[in-house]
């Protein structure tokens, strides 16, 4: 298979004016597959151009316009989706199966807001003192751009993609270092559906930094669109400040799992699972934090113990595999550091707990013992290992969930009135009820607290790309 290496700026796929690129890894092998181009500042500054030229233009464009190409965007990626999922299996090193769910997801959202661009309201109506009429319109925001991590390469792109597309603003994409060919992939979907040349663009700066604050400082870019952590999300703020640029933020998450003692135990644990190893534990919407009531807790970790066996880790091009890599040995390091540090806090090692050499796996973990605040239950873990506290007050476990800077992603299993009393009671933006997966481009994805600002997905994801202008007329 070949892929697109190259920067794409102004409707041209191009390499950049250094002609130096980086090297982009498989990490279940750890050969390079590819070598990407790097964007240096003119590059980056000729996208924010580009995307500037062409935002008037694209925004004048009718909404079913733009609304069927995303639907053909959807179509392409329909009929492609194993090869899709297999540059996604390439360079993030994801199973198959991860793949294969994310790029389903991911082309929904193309979907999703084709029917979105032709449903954005606005309003009229006449003032309370019956002198005006209140006209209240919607227009796309401008030049907007999208900066995606590695863990969701093709869903987190598609999600700020599609709607900023569909609101008619123009956009520059920044993938993530590690996965940079999935980004290219879809864009070349879009340029081969028709979308004008400047309206999407794509740059892979070095540094990153740098680069990207030198975009967000360019007037014409109006809107920053960030997945990542909060401590990355934290400095673009700051940066959007000095030209009071509109941010919607996705940011880390620490999510934590309350079973409560009425909880289905066989309920409880395909959840569990799900919540935790989907995405082989690489997303910020990843159970984090087990809190098992008493009663269940033996229980609860005989039988997740027991599901983990069946969790084979290697390379997910062998689709047998259900566990792929972790995106780098650098990561792989730090999940092995956290069971270490855990296990030197008190915590016992019931299943995993080892690397596997010859690429960045590691093999699916049940930690127990684990203390309440103690390192790897205050850190996003990302990767595939289950830390569970025992509990024996609800209320204490609610204040244990809620005792976090987070607040993206809650898990609550039990019986139904008590899981949503608690529910009620938990501070995140999302509460998975009885289940192990809550997204879907049809719902508000957001979190409350450090983790982010604004909703993506939903109606709401449309709005973070429009502005309302009121227009007063004579009533
Ligand atoms: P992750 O833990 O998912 O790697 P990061 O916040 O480090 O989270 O990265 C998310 C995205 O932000 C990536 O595209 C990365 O290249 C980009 N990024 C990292 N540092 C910066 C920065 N200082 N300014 C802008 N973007 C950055």
């Amino acid at each position: 298979m070949t892929y697109l290496a190259d920067l794409f700026i102004d409707g041209v796929w191009r390499p950049g004016s250094s002609g130096e690129r980086f090297d982009v890894v498989d990490p279940s092998d750890l050969t390079v597959i590819e070598r990407f181009a790097i964007a240096t500042e003119a590059d980056c500054m000729a996208a924010v151009d580009a995307a500037a030229a062409a935002q008037e233009s694209w925004a004048a464009t009718a909404p079913r316009e733009r609304s069927e190409l995303l639907r053909a965007a959807y179509e392409v990626l329909t009929d492609e989706v194993e090869v899709f999922a297999e540059v996604m299996v390439r360079e993030n090193g994801k199973s198959w199966a991860d793949a294969m769910a994310e790029a389903n997801y991911a082309k929904e959202f193309f979907r999703w807001f084709a029917e979105e661009a032709v449903r954005v309201p606005g309003d009229y109506r006449l003032s309370p003192g019956g002198d005006k009429r209140i006209v209240v319109d919607r227009q796309p925001i401008g030049v907007s751009l999208l900066i995606t991590p590695w863990n969701f390469p093709a869903a987190m792109a598609t999600r700020k993609l599609a709607p900023a597309l569909a609101a008619g603003c123009t956009t520059i994409l920044k993938p993530a270092r590690e996965t940079p060919l999935t980004a290219a992939y879809m864009v070349e979907v879009l340029r081969r559906v028709g979308v004008p040349r400047g309206v999407v663009n794509l740059v892979t700066p070095v540094p990153t930094g740098p680069l990207v604050a030198k975009m967000i400082a360019r007037p014409e870019v109006r809107k920053l669109s960030f997945t990542g952590s909060t401590e990355v999300g934290r400095d673009l703020l700051r940066e959007c400040a000095e030209t009071v640029v509109s941010a919607s933020m996705e940011l880390g998450g620490n999510a934590p799992v309350i079973v409560l003692p009425g909880a289905d135990l066989e309920l409880t644990i395909e959840g569990a699972l799900q919540a935790k190893m989907r995405n082989g534990g690489s997303a910020c919407t990843a159970a984090n934090r087990f809190y098992v009531h008493d009663s269940l807790h033996d229980a609860f970790v005989e039988r997740f113990s027991a599901a983990l066996a069946d969790y084979s880790v290697g390379p997910g091009l062998d689709r047998a595999n259900r566990l792929g890599a972790l995106v780098s040995v650098a990561e792989r390091d730090k999940v092995a550091d956290l069971v270490t540090t855990a296990v030197a806090e008190g915590a016992t090692v019931v299943r995993g707990g080892t690397s596997h050499e010859g690429g960045a796996f590691y093999e699916a973990t049940l930690l127990t013992g684990v203390a309440h605040g103690s390192s790897i239950n205050a850190t996003e873990i990302f990767g595939p290992v289950t830390a569970v506290v025992r509990y024996t007050d609800v209320d204490e476990a609610v204040r244990m969930a809620n005792d976090t800077i987070y607040g993206l992603m809650a898990y609550v299993f039990g019986e139904e009135r008590e899981a949503l009393s608690v529910a009620r009671r938990l501070e995140a933006g999302m509460i998975a009820v009885n289940r192990g997966v809550v997204s879907d481009p049809a719902a508000p994805f957001g979190g409350v607290k450090q983790s982010g600002l604004g909703r993506e997905g939903s109606s709401e994801g449309i709005l973070e790309f429009l502005e309302e202008k009121y227009i007063a007329l004579t009533a």
